[in-house]
């Protein structure tokens, strides 16, 4: 006996179908969000200057130099994502 026992056949139907389409925009909510990490630790990645680790983004690293005052990695952005490694 569950909650759903009391449900009509059309009842459960719509609810079955509710699920299915809840969980696809679940997923696909999951994988943009992924993507969207992916692309911000890509945009804040590591590099070595002047014996420094630095943000390549945050520093506006590019050929050799940064065009800001130079920050370390992990930056404020990495740290704001979380322990988790890029997958
Ligand atoms: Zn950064």
């Amino acid at each position: 006996m569950t909650a759903w026992d009391d449900l009509s056949a059309g009842a459960l139907q719509m609810l079955e179908n509710f699920d299915e389409l809840t969980l696809a925009e679940i997923a696909a909510g999951a994988a943009s969000s992924a993507a969207a990490i992916q692309r911000i630790r890509a945009l804040h990645r590591p590099v070595e200057h002047r014996g420094r680790t630095i943000c390549v983004e945050c520093s506006g690293w590019a050929a050799g130099s940064a065009d800001n005052p130079p920050a370390e990695h992990p930056c404020a952005t990495i740290r704001a994502l979380g322990n988790q490694e890029a997958s």
